[in-house]
């Protein structure tokens, strides 16, 4: 690196974050770098604090204490840049059911093109994520659970965001979708320089997907790394052994 050149920042940096809901602390003092290119895996059981963490990070819920930032922006100071940077597909969605998903799919990109033929290309790219051919033309309400996820996801990478947070992104996917979403996750991360933060259940999709993982437990990390190195920690053949040797031991 150059003398005077700035260190890059990360593309997420949290130190000592606290979300404290009633009396309930749902994130309880939590640290977490995530470094640009990553395919980062939040995993942990549930009401552990990821989607909280995830909707803080997104500029969705203010944190109680505690510093977030992305990219260097910071959430509470400077969310419009942090919105700029970053698309969040959360867990669950009322999406605009009475849009068709072509017209959904055109109004989320309005909001991030330059110009009209930039709409039409994310609208393409998000075509195509989506998989749902001719029945993008159809109101969302008479989509399936499934294809409501799918129009989602597509939504999500389309604009190519610099920061992806994806709130278990192929929950309610039958296996043949699931399988597509995770390489099109892959390919973003790889080709288009799209970073990746994601929540999950599916201990596979993370072995798969994450080059680092990290286990959330009671709002705080417990265990963080690659998952060979928390194999070898763990002395197991899979992240769902280490996920349950640390959840319940660690
Ligand atoms: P899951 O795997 O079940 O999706 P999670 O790890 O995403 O769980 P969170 O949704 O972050 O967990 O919830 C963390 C804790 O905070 C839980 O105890 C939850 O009940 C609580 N919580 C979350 N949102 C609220 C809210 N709006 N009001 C009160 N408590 C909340």
């Amino acid at each position: 690196m150059e003398g005077g050149e700035k260190e890059m920042a990360a593309a997420v940096d949290i130190s000592n974050l606290v979300k404290v809901f009633g009396t309930k602390k749902a994130v309880n003092g939590l640290y977490l770098k995530v470094n640009e290119g990553e395919i980062f895996g939040l995993i942990g059981p549930n009401g552990a604090g990821k989607t909280t963490t995830l909707r803080i990070i997104a500029t969705l819920l203010k944190p109680t204490s505690g510093n977030v930032k992305v990219f260097g922006y910071d959430v509470v100071s400077d969310p419009g840049n942090v919105r700029k940077l970053i698309s969040y597909l959360p867990e669950e969605s009322g999406a605009y059911n009475n849009l068709s998903g072509l017209e959904y799919l055109r109004f989320m990109a309005s909001f991030y093109a330059r110009n009209r033929e930039e709409i039409e290309s994310f609208v393409e790219e998000g075509a195509k994520i989506s998989g749902l051919k001719e029945r993008l033309n159809d109101k969302i309400k008479t989509y399936s659970k499934g294809m409501k996820r799918r129009l989602l996801v597509a939504r999500t990478l389309m604009t190519r965001p610099k920061l992806a947070i994806l709130d278990e992104p192929t929950s309610g996917l039958d296996v043949f979708y699931a399988h597509y979403v995770r390489d099109e996750i892959k390919e973003y991360a790889r080709n288009y320089g799209v970073t990746v933060l994601l929540s999950s259940h599916n201990m596979l999709e993370v072995q798969y997907l994450c080059s680092r993982v990290a286990l959330i437990n009671n709002g705080v990390i417990v265990e963080e790394g690659s998952p060979e190195e928390l194999f070898r920690k763990y002395d197991s053949k899979n992240l769902e052994e280490v996920f349950i040797k640390v959840s319940r031991y660690g």
